[in-house]
């Protein structure tokens, strides 16, 4: 497994790749797995869905600056390069790439990449700027590795329907590859995040699992709940653990966004429906999401 730092080795090492690929009439199929590293097993199941596809794995570990706001985690945002090492080639990755912020942005940058809509509710609703800090740094990425698969977990969902919007309207040459979320056992999302968790609030954070896990059991057994209540029983949950603050919790239409009416039953939805939340426990703030299938058959859990 290569490592490299800089932009340029990078680029050298995956034209030499695709040159010797080419020379024996081979396609040399290139898979991008983005991360901000404290790898865990939900990066490891990106990294294991990329080697099954893909002739050459590229992960890259940046902890991108632009896409925190001015009170968020910077600083203390978790690092274990070794750990994400062993990890990476546990995975039998060929190629890390870990730059520094200089090398990402030597120079105050002039040009971002936006989207839109996308990013006018949920997580962008909260967080101003952060994901034009995600798509201009995937951006980068993309035209650094130029990979023919990237690959993203559904634990972001709003990050896979913009991204998935800016390669279609940017027309980037890579198929997005949405990989479900990874849970530890008693349901908790996995997030590099979760290491900021007191005990206490390791375990009250189980209800945002619990709750979205109780709503898909309620609309696979048929019960004809609509958007209004299933948000009213989750936002009831919720504020019954009285560590939790609840940032938001939204039903919305997915990958579109868009705002369902309250007296829209779930199984009945037209679309595939995103039920995503953000509540914080002390200073860390956790996401959770499930997606449901037109026919009300929960996807991603
Ligand atoms: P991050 O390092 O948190 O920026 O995450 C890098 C990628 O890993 C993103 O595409 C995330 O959606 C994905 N990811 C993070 N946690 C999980 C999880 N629990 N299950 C699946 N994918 C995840």
């Amino acid at each position: 497994m290569k490592v490299f730092r800089e932009i340029h080795e990078l680029r050298k090492y995956l034209k030499s790749e695709r040159l010797t690929s080419a020379a024996q009439g081979k396609l040399l199929l290139t898979g991008l797995v983005p991360t901000m590293g404290y790898l865990h097993e939900g990066h490891a199941s990106l990294l294991h869905k990329a080697r099954g596809e893909n002739d050459l794995v590229v992960l890259s570990i940046f902890v991108n600056p632009i896409q925190f706001g001015p009170n968020e985690d910077l600083d203390k945002y978790p690092r274990d390069e070794k750990n994400d090492l062993l990890l990476a080639e546990r995975e039998g990755v060929d190629a890390v790439f870990i730059p520094t912020v200089e090398e990402m942005y030597p120079t105050p940058t002039q040009t971002k990449v936006t989207v839109q809509q996308l990013t006018s509710t949920l997580c962008g609703a909260s967080r101003p700027g952060h994901f034009d800090g995600v798509t201009t740094v995937v951006s980068k990425l993309m035209h650094i590795v130029q990979p023919d698969h990237a690959y993203f977990g559904q634990k972001d969902a709003q990050q896979v329907a913009v991204i998935s919007q800016m390669v279609k309207d940017l027309n980037f040459d890579v198929r997005i590859v949405p990989c479900p979320i990874v849970r530890e056992n008693d349901g908790l999302a996995l997030s590099s995040r979760n290491v900021y968790l007191s005990p206490e609030d390791r375990n009250a954070a189980l209800v945002l699992s619990r709750s979205l896990l109780n709503l898909k059991s309620k609309v696979e057994a048929g019960e004809a709940i609509t958007v209004g209540q299933a948000s009213k029983e989750i936002i009831n949950s919720i504020s019954a653990e009285s560590r939790a603050v609840i940032d938001y919790v939204e039903i919305v239409t997915f990958p579109g966004l868009m705002a369902m009416k309250p007296d829209q039953v779930l199984a009945e939805a037209e679309e595939e429906v995103l039920i995503a939340l953000a509540v914080k426990f002390g200073t860390t703030r956790l996401i959770d999401n499930i997606i449901l299938t037109k026919k009300g058959e929960a996807l991603h859990v």
